[in-house]
């Protein structure tokens, strides 16, 4: 005889006793066996399917508070940890909908309190459908999805190609700032099976954008290299005559070879350029170079060709997605996703 909505022998020890003053005690259990104390009536409050759930009659309610057990056999205990901590969270923090800016900060928690108070985000693609296919068959989205999305970015295990999909299914956060972020590790070899299907089932459109994306930025960053290594510096390629007499730190390390230092130097550029586009902005390029370069002098005569070499082979256009529109957010979960298994 199947024993699935026996009480399980073993609980998550932070849930492991009734929750108090529970008006519709139940008990959750995962796919590894483990049960989870919940109250019915709390998760209600939030989702229509946990309501149809408390109003389905128990005659074990009517003898008391005997809990209903809940099996769900596609989510293991990690999973509906972090879920249920997800909704503890927003429960005690509920989301600030525009507060005014004059608002006093004992009336809420600051915000560096609020991301400390986050739930360790579980780590590996498996968990996080797990999480994502509990909280949605529950409806608990428009409750979990924003303060999931924050400890994945909290986190920081995801890589941008996650953080871009669950942006681009969920709608929280900032669609080209991941973009960019994707760039930079590679672009296409960066997409990671998951992600490729994940977004082409629920947010096909999105796929071509990158794309169109990743084409933009490998023609211009092509350009910049080409542009870059064929600048001469200030007029000629060559150690200025101040840094030979004196022997500076670059002339040293190089043994006077000027091919040699800048072809070194480009190729920490290059670097640089990739990781972040968006820092190529003449004063961060002239604080890369006096950190990377030994010599001042030096550095101050490489800066500018780089940042001109930049500008005429690179707009923002080439690292950002969408650059025209702003990237407006909504504080809610719009869209329902289909979750993809087959990877
Ligand atoms: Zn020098």
């Amino acid at each position: 005889m199947e024993d699935a909505d026996k009480p399980p022998q073993n609980f998550d020890p932070d849930f492991a006793s009734p929750v108090e003053g529970a008006e519709l005690p139940a008990i959750i259990i995962s796919s590894d066996k483990v049960g989870f104390h919940a109250d019915l009536k709390v998760l209600a409050s939030r989702s229509s399917f946990c309501q149809d759930l408390s109003e389905i009659p128990m005659p074990e309610v009517e003898e008391g508070q005997k809990p209903r057990v809940l099996p769900f056999p596609s989510a293991s205990s990690p999973a509906i940890k972090f879920v249920l901590q997800a909704v503890a969270y927003n429960l005690a923090h509920p989301p600030q909908t525009s507060s005014p800016a004059g608002e006093p900060a004992s009336e809420q928690l600051s915000k560096t309190a609020l991301y400390e108070a986050l739930p360790d985000m579980p780590q590996g693609i498996k968990l996080l459908q797990e999480i994502l296919h509990f909280t949605d068959a529950y409806e608990l989205n428009d409750f979990t999805i924003p303060v999931i999305y924050e400890a994945m970015k909290k986190a920081h295990h995801y890589s941008p190609a996650i953080m871009f999909t669950m942006t681009a299914i969920t709608d929280q956060g900032n669609l080209s700032h991941w973009a960019t972020r994707i760039l930079s590790e590679g672009g296409k070899g960066a997409i990671d099976p998951w992600s490729n299907a994940m977004l082409e089932t629920n947010a096909s459109e999105r796929l071509p954008e990158l794309y169109a994306l990743f084409d933009r930025w490998d023609t211009a960053f092509a350009n910049f290299k080409k542009a870059s290594s064929g600048a001469p510096i200030d007029g000629k390629n060559a150690f200025s005559k101040e840094c030979i007499t004196r022997q500076c730190a670059c002339v040293a390390e190089f043994d006077g070879n000027w091919a040699a230092f800048t072809s070194s130097f480009r190729d920490k550029m290059y670097k640089y350029a990739l990781a972040s586009p968006m820092l190529m902005k003449r004063a961060k390029v002239m604080e890369f170079c006096m950190k990377s370069v030994a010599c001042e002098s030096c550095a101050k005569r490489l800066a500018p060709s780089i940042s001109s070499a930049w500008n005429r082979s690179v707009t923002r256009q080439a690292w950002s997605l969408n650059p025209g529109k702003a990237n407006s957010q909504s504080s809610h979960v719009r869209r329902r996703y289909r979750i993809v298994y087959a990877v």
